[in-house]
């Protein structure tokens, strides 16, 4: 079984993308009207297929795939899943949009940010205009007075939205919420550049807000104690922050600036080794994640002129 269910008309997905487990999930909310959320990249969209199979999910009943953002392990599958989905239309940013139309440019610059990962997660195919629904707020019927509303939730990306589900009351934060390790039941940052540090702290305000049951992260899976773990994830953006911060200051190289991170944020001395070790996450998690706070801290102190 790649399916299981996770709370009341609610289902994960175990996409399995490279063979690797516990690295990317989709989710389906079985309502009057059927959801899915983030299609995953375009080489497990066979393993959402067969996922939709087990839940006994006809294919012309999925009204909606709504995806976080259009980063190739998100929603880079979106165009090869809708060729299964007759009647689906694509929830997104109005600023993926194009990209999921003509994903040529986001492909190439996939490529470069990340490697040989691009390829683990295949190349998008486009996506028919007229079946994408682009939004920033607003609410879509689950199931009688049941909403999935729409959050916008920048700073990891410039279109990064968040869902959130009232039959449970949870939220879906993509990746405005870091990664979630379940072997580890611990959180790291999920900011490859362009990061926005001032936005993604704002977005996680606008969550908090919501005060969320459970997150449901996409990488990966459901966590319990969704506003303490918001909080929590405040505070390591913030430490990453001030430790980039003067690591730029002192012209520290990534490396000095990435293992200070590690020696002082508790989470990170122990999730190091299974990174290091981890083919995907050596090179996302620990090289792009510290890079993109390397980056904000130097736009930062242009600003500041110090
Ligand atoms: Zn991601």
């Amino acid at each position: 079984m790649r399916s299981k269910q996770i709370g009341k008309n609610l289902f994960l997905i175990e996409l399995e993308t490279g063979g690797f487990k516990n690295l990317i999930c989709s989710y389906v909310i079985k309502g009057a009207k059927i959801f899915i959320v983030e299609s995953g990249p375009t080489s497990s969209v066979p393993n959402v297929v067969s996922g939709l199979k087990e839940l006994d999910v006809r294919f012309e009943d999925v009204q909606y795939v709504a995806i976080t953002h259009v980063h190739l392990d998100h929603g880079g599958g979106v165009g090869t899943l809708l060729k299964f989905l007759p009647n689906a239309k694509v929830i997104v940013h109005p600023r993926g949009m194009p990209h999921l139309i003509n994903p040529e440019r986001l492909w190439l610059s996939a490529q470069a940010v990340l490697g040989f990962v691009s390829e683990i997660f295949g190349k998008p195919e486009p996506v028919p205009k007229e079946r994408i629904i682009p939004v920033t707020e607003g609410s879509f019927d689950l199931n009688g007075d049941a909403k999935l509303t729409v959050i916008e939730t920048l700073g990891h990306a410039s279109h990064n939205l968040s869902f959130h589900e009232s039959l449970n009351g949870g939220v879906f934060p993509g990746d405005a919420a870091g990664t979630y390790f379940p072997e580890f039941d611990v959180v790291m940052p999920t900011s490859p550049p362009p990061f926005r540090l001032e936005a993604a702290l704002a977005s996680l305000d606008k969550l908090i807000s919501l005060n969320p049951t459970a997150l449901y992260y996409s990488h990966f899976g459901k966590a319990s104690n969704g506003v303490q773990r918001l909080k929590d994830y405040k505070a390591q953006l913030q430490l990453w922050a001030k430790i980039a911060g003067e690591g730029v200051r002192e012209n520290q190289s990534l490396e000095e600036i990435r293992d200070r991170i590690i020696s002082e944020d508790k989470v990170m001395c122990q999730l190091a080794d299974y990174l290091k070790s981890h083919i995907i996450y050596s090179k996302t998690a620990l090289g792009n994640s510290v890079q993109g706070f390397i980056d904000d801290a130097k736009q930062t102190q242009a600003k500041e002129g110090s």
